[in-house]
């Protein structure tokens, strides 16, 4: 479904994302409109190594650095970067999110759904509230989805249901998510998982409870299903998943959103710590991976929750004044202010 107008959209969110992260990008994005369950590896290899040869101009290790995100991951990296190599030599830091062996980073596939997880502790810290005992749900089991069901599971969050594109599933005590992670290994559907209920995908997003993670789509959360949303805190992993409308009948309601420029910018960071290893030539035990992003999580939190003290705004206000002030400084300094 993606087009240019929406990875105009998503660019522009990158840009104020790596500014909240305080991290030093700035912001793109690139996409290609197919859908890739239905394309064989060989045909996915040649349609990555073709978009390759037409961008390799725009792409580089101080212009712009792709990393994985919906329908791509680290052997899509792999493939750009060879690619890539052939024109310009070797660049391992042209993308992030490479296989290890590549000279990828240790921690850079769980980055996002930790990130979301440091993300969600933060919120809820501010409520006197944890993980543990509380119900998720998730809409979305690729790779920030199913990491974040992981890491909630691991700290005694109870997932009551979850979705991916084949269908959602439900159980009120908590889905086993280690048993479901294995069966995903050798079944292609969720829906047939021991221990839960089939239940309509449409109903997801106002399941019964504590916390709701979309992980999948953009415009998921709209005017249509807003008001019905039963969650009290909503974590955007998503990009964009929540639109204006709905954005402000869940705030009327007293929901707090946690937004996405903020929620899901770990994968983004740990791609920032990547190409610094790749540029050094120097690679970082997992420990010191996860340790500074957790610092650059919780840095980010404290810097919006400071934005929305002095403007008296919510999350998402507070997130894009914090990444726009940023930029706007950046661009003052340089001389460029109208
Ligand atoms: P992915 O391709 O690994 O997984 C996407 C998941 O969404 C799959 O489980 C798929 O089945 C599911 N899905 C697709 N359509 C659906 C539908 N209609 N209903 C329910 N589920 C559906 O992608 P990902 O990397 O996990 O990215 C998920 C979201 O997180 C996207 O919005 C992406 O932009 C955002 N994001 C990803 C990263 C990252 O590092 N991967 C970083 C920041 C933001």
């Amino acid at each position: 479904m993606v087009d240019p107008d929406e990875v105009n959209a998503l660019a522009q969110l990158m840009t104020w994302k790596t500014a909240v992260a305080n991290i030093p990008y700035g912001g793109a994005k690139g996409g290609i409109g197919c859908n890739p369950r239905d394309l064989s590896m060989s045909e996915l290899e040649r349609l990555t190594r073709v978009f390759t040869q037409r961008i390799h101009d725009l792409i580089g290790i101080h212009r712009d650095v792709p990393a994985p995100d919906m329908g791509t991951n680290a052997q899509t990296m792999a493939w750009i970067l060879d690619e890539y190599s052939k024109f310009h030599g070797h660049s391992p830091a042209v993308v992030t999110g490479k296989p290890i062996d590549l000279g990828g980073s240790l921690g850079r596939e769980s980055a996002t759904g930790l990130g979301v997880v440091f993300a969600t502790e933060s919120v809820l810290a501010e409520y006197g509230k944890s993980i543990s005992g509380m119900k998720f749900v998730i809409q979305g089991f690729g790779n920030v989805g199913s990491w974040a069901a992981k890491l909630i599971h691991d700290r005694g969050g109870k997932v009551v249901a979850v979705s991916d594109i084949t269908g959602a599933i439900k159980n009120p005590d908590g889905i086993d998510i280690p048993a479901l992670l294995r069966y995903k290994e050798s079944n292609t559907s969720l829906k047939e998982f021991q221990g839960t209920d089939a239940m309509d995908p449409n109903d997801l997003l106002v399941h019964e409870c504590d916390v709701l993670i979309p992980c999948a789509l953009g415009g998921v959360i709209n005017k249509e299903n807003a008001a019905d949303v039963k969650a009290k805190f909503i974590i955007e992993a998503a990009n964009h998943p929540t639109d204006p409308e709905a954005d402000e009948i869940l705030s009327n309601k007293g929901v707090v959103i946690l937004p996405d420029i903020y929620a899901n910018a770990g994968g983004v960071t740990v791609s920032y710590f990547e190409w610094v290893q790749n540029i050094q030539g120097f690679m970082w035990e997992e420990e010191k991976v996860n340790c500074e992003l957790k610092r650059y999580m919780h840095k980010a939190f404290l810097d919006i929750k400071a934005m929305c003290q002095i403007h008296n705004c919510n999350l998402r206000m507070g997130a894009f004044t914090l990444g726009v002030n940023r930029v706007a400084r950046a661009t003052i300094l340089r001389g460029w202010e109208a």
